[in-house]
């Protein structure tokens, strides 16, 4: 199986970067349970099948996914030079504890994002960022503060492209009101549980600016598979249906290709550390829905057809 010629490289935005169309997420690296011998061979073995993107944030794991992966990088540092390296700053957990009124929050002021950097660059022992996404909107987020942050970290080289995730499309057009430059992706959650994206304009609108979104938890973290109601078990009927329809040889595939049909064309996050379940992930390329498959998920999961 030729793994490379099935993923391809997207040109994340007209003067942006160029990702996988697969990108591997770290977010769950601490349940892998991997030594860091481990983390640079499963590195290395999605790179040998085309995913060259990975996923961290800032606050992705305990211990941070981000030193664990440092951990594996030190050990091959020129691995580094052919990736690229997504990370986001922004969220301030605040684990509650008796008698500490303190909540976890949102942050996106210039020295939170300059300490965020910093941390991410240090903890993973790399030079610079390819891009830097906010995690999420903060209410409190001042425009011209975060792009002038964003133009510090460019001039300094240590950030090369910058992105949002799970903005609107309001609250994107605010940010990207006050730059020269397009933010080059939106990172959203899109599978048939949440298809939110669909209706709130999103997509449309990157779709318009030639952006390509980032979809994160496609399989819904794993809900696809085990969560027990009636909406879950139409979604999986209706996949296992189409898998069958269309030679896929799982409902994931199908639910990959159902995300890759999108016509804003998004890069597919991937959530496994599992590195048969990223190559079967990689073989759902060789898979075209019809319009009838989409919209049959699309009924699947609302419960009623279109008007
Ligand atoms: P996902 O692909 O929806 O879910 C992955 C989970 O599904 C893993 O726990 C995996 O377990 C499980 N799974 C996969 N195949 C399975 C199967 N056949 N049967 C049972 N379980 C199965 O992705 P995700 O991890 O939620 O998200 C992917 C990436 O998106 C993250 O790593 C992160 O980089 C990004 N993300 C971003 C945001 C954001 O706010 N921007 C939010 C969430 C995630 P195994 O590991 O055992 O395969």
């Amino acid at each position: 199986m030729k793994y490379m010629s099935l993923v391809s490289k997207v040109q994340m935005s007209p003067n942006g970067p160029q990702f996988s169309q697969f990108v591997q997420g770290y977010w769950r690296m601490v349940e892998w349970g991997m030594s860091p011998q481990q983390r640079l061979t499963f590195l290395k073995q999605h790179i040998e099948l085309g995913i060259s993107t990975v996923d961290h944030a800032h606050v992705y794991g305990a211990p941070p996914c981000e030193t664990l992966f440092g951990e594996a990088l030190k050990l091959e540092p020129s691995v580094r030079d052919s990736i690229e390296i997504v990370t986001k700053c922004g969220i301030v957990p605040v684990p509650s504890k008796p008698g500490n009124p303190q909540v976890s929050h949102y942050n996106s002021s210039r020295q939170h994002i300059l300490d965020s950097v910093d941390l991410s660059l240090s903890r993973m022992g790399i030079e610079h960022i390819d891009v830097l996404l906010i995690h999420r909107p903060d209410w409190l987020m001042n425009a011209d503060e975060v792009v002038e942050t964003f133009d510090a970290l460019k001039a300094s080289g240590k950030v090369s492209h910058f992105g949002v995730s799970n903005f609107t499309p309001p609250q994107l057009a605010l940010l990207q009101s006050r730059m020269p430059e397009l933010l080059v992706t939106n990172q959203v959650e899109i599978n048939p549980f949440n298809m939110g994206v669909l209706d709130d304009g999103s997509l449309d609108m990157l779709q318009q600016a030639r952006v390509k979104p980032m979809a994160w938890s496609i399989l819904a973290g794993g809900r696809l598979f085990n969560e027990d109601s009636e909406q879950a078990a139409r979604i999986r009927h209706t996949l296992q249906e189409i898998a069958d329809e269309v030679g896929a040889q799982n409902i994931e595939q199908v639910a990959y290709a159902w995300v890759l049909k999108l016509p804003c064309e998004p890069v597919a996050l991937l959530g496994s550390g599992k590195i048969e379940r990223v190559k079967q992930a990689v073989e759902s390329a060789k898979i075209t829905l019809t319009h009838e498959q989409w919209y049959r998920v699309w009924v699947a999961s609302k419960g009623h057809g279109v008007a």
